[in-house]
This record gives structure tokens, C-alpha cells and sequence, in this order.
């Protein structure tokens, strides 16, 4: 199944829920998402049963893999129970998560693990206390986020990659202390560009540290190399220590977008299927999915709005003139 710019689709990443235990600054400022906002309601999110619906499909139409995400996706009761359906759709070649790790337990980790979870990224834009607290805006202190990166480990979500957002002058100072922190663990730590997702960041240009000055603050302490990556499309640039000592990713959508073999698709928690990180609008997938739809209507529909996707964001931004209304990222995934 290829869109209008013949790209086929090969993952699909499906957030669970909208809401999330941290607020941080570049995602979910408190300001905005205060006690008064308001988050879907349980009878809006899709059901397990209904999200195994729409995956199966997806994998009947060549998606390989599967990623859950949120909002913060561990605080989706049972999300173990969710695993299990997806982790048996034939064709499913890896099954990951998405979270920020507050809530990953060692019990919970197992269960993840038992229920069929390959892979998991958890999330940690510091190894400083205060810097972390002020980002996460829930004053979480680090530890026990690095205990759970451990813990993930342990219990075979092996390697355990680690999404660090830079953004400039806020955690930029810490770029180096974590890439040493990580070397030679087994864990691979991913810098990611702070991205300009929804619209209550208030993103600028000049917040993004950019992938040539993330690549450079690490290799005046620790020589790296480029490294081929894993498959085409695969987002992060793959660099390695030089010494051996493991890799990093760099996550350029920024500076060096990807749209060109960009190859994936977004289930909102409410069943709206988006194109684009950086879309304004989904297609409805809940209302057909409640009507009494076959899968061969579904199949259809899904097929007609992959094969008109145009969408080209990253690499349109820098002539993007007015500022268009876009979807928060809490609610759509990373
Ligand atoms: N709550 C989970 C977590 O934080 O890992 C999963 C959802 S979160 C939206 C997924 C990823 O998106 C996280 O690694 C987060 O750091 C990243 N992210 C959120 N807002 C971002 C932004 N404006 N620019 C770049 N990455 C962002
Ligand atoms: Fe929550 Fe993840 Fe967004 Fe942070 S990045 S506010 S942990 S959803
Ligand atoms: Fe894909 Fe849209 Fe990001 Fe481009 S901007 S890489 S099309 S999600």
C-alpha cells in the first residue's frame, strides 16, 4: 500500500491514552494543561478489542511495526492486556513502548514482558535532579527513571533505547554527562531535536539544538563514528564510540527531516487516524468501527486515505508562513 509520494506504510504507532502524570515543558506545559483541561473520556478512547481491529488491518496492509505511546501509556489500566492481542497478529515484527518510565515497576516490566512486549524506549531528558524536575514539571527526581531503564533490561526489553529531548539552554548542558552515562551499558540514548508538535510549547527555531551540535558536544570528549543504519527509513542517524564502547541515535527531524521515507501512520486513543505528526485533521475511525463495519469497509477506507497522503511537514517547514492549528503530541504519540 503506497501513498502519493510512494511510500509504503510500515508502522504504526497507537496511543493509548491523552493523558500523562508528568507535564513537561515542551509537551505538555502546566499552564495549558492544567486541572481545568479537559481529556477524552473513558467512552471515547478505543477499546483494546477495537485497537487490535484497526492493527490487524494495518498488518494485512504491510505494517511490521507496532509502537504504544500516549500520553504517558502505562497509566492505561492493564495495557499488558492490549499487548498479548497485538503481540499474536501474524506479521508483527516488533512490538514496542513508548514511556516516560515513572510507573515501570519491576512487576510491571515482567508483565510487559510476559505479555509479549519486545522493546521499550523510556524517556529521561536528565541525569540532573533539578533540570529534570523543571522539564518533567512534576518534580520527578531521575533515579528512579534510571532504576527502570535497568530494570527494563533486566528482564529482557534489551537494548533499552533512552529518548532525551535537547533543548537549548534548558538541557543542552547535559548531553555529555548522559551519552558517558550510558556508554558501555547497553542502553542506547537517543538526542532527539526539540520539535515545534502542537502548538502550547511555543516552540522557536533557535530552542533547537541541532543534530551537527549534539554530534559535536559529544565527540570533543568521546570520538564517535557514523554507523549504517538498522532499515531504511529508521529515523535515528546510528553513530558509535569509536573505542567500542556502544551507540547513539540522533534524531534530526529538524535539521535533516525524513519525510522522503517516512512511513508512518498514528492512531489517536479516540480512534482518528493521522498521517503526520504534524497533521491538523485525522480520519474518523471510531465511528466506523462502532457502526458495525466489516473489515473490508474499514480495509478500504484505510487504504483510500493512506494512497492520498501528500503530507511533507519537516521538509516544508522552513517555508511554512503562517502558523496552522496542529495536533498536541500528547494526544497523538511520539
Ligand atoms: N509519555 C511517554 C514518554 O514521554 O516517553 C510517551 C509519549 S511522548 C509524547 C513520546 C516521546 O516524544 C518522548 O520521548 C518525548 O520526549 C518526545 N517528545 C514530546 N514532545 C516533543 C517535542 N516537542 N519535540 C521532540 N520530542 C518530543
Ligand atoms: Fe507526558 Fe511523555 Fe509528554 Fe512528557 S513527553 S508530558 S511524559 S506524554
Ligand atoms: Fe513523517 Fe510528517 Fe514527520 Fe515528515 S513531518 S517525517 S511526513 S510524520
Amino acid at each position: 500500500m503506497l501513498d502519493a509520494l510512494q511510500r509504503p506504510v510500515h508502522d504504526l504507532r497507537i496511543s493509548v491514552t491523552d493523558r500523562c502524570n508528568f507535564r513537561c515543558v515542551y509537551c505538555m506545559p502546566k499552564h495549558i494543561f492544567g486541572p481545568n483541561y479537559s481529556f477524552l473520556k473513558r467512552s471515547q478512547l478505543l477499546s483494546y478489542e477495537e485497537i487490535e481491529r484497526v492493527a490487524r488491518i494495518f498488518v494485512n496492509h504491510g505494517v511490521r511495526k507496532l509502537r504504544l505511546t500516549g500520553g504517558e501509556p502505562l497509566v492505561r489500566k492493564d495495557i499488558e492486556l492490549l499487548i498479548e492481542k497485538l503481540s499474536a497478529i501474524d506479521g508483527v515484527q516488533d512490538l514496542s513502548l513508548t514511556t516516560n518510565g515513572s510507573l515501570l515497576t519491576l512487576d510491571k516490566a515482567e508483565k510487559l514482558r510476559a505479555s509479549g512486549l519486545r522493546r521499550i524506549t523510556i524517556s529521561l531528558d536528565s541525569l540532573d535532579g533539578d533540570t529534570f524536575k523543571s522539564m518533567n514539571g512534576v518534580d520527578f527526581a531521575p533515579e528512579p527513571i534510571l532504576q527502570a531503564i535497568d530494570t527494563a533490561a533486566a528482564v529482557g526489553l534489551a537494548p533499552v533505547k533512552v529518548n532525551m529531548v535537547v533543548k537549548r539552554g534548558v538541557n543542552d548542558n547535559a548531553v555529555q554527562s548522559a551519552a558517558e552515562y550510558f556508554r558501555g551499558t547497553g542502553h542506547i540514548i537517543r538526542f532527539i531535536e526539540y520539535m515545534d508538535v502542537g502548538n502550547s510549547n511555543r516552540w522557536q527555531r533557535e530552542q533547537v539544538i541541532s543534530a551537527a551540535e549534539i554530534r559535536d558536544i559529544i565527540g570533543r570528549k568521546f570520538p564517535i563514528e557514523p554507523a549504517s543504519p538498522d532499515y531504511h527509513g529508521e529515523v535515528a542517524q546510528r553513530w558509535r564510540y569509536r573505542d567500542g564502547s556502544g551507540e547513539i541515535g540522533i534524531i534530526a527531524s529538524v535539521s535533516q527531516p525524513f519525510c522522503s521515507t517516512c512511513t508512518r501512520a498514528r492512531l489517536s486513543a479516540d480512534g482518528l487516524l493521522y498521517t503526520c505528526l504534524f497533521a491538523n485533521t485525522g480520519h474518523d475511525l471510531r465511528a466506523p468501527l462502532r457502526a458495525g463495519t466489516t473489515d473490508e469497509e474499514l480495509a478500504t477506507t484505510i487504504r483510500q486515505i493512506w494512497s492520498a497522503r501528500t503530507d511533507r511537514y519537516s521538509e516544508l517547514r522552513a517555508s511554512q508562513t503562517i502558523e496552522i492549528p496542529k495536533i498536541e503530541m500528547s494526544y497523538i504519540g511520539g
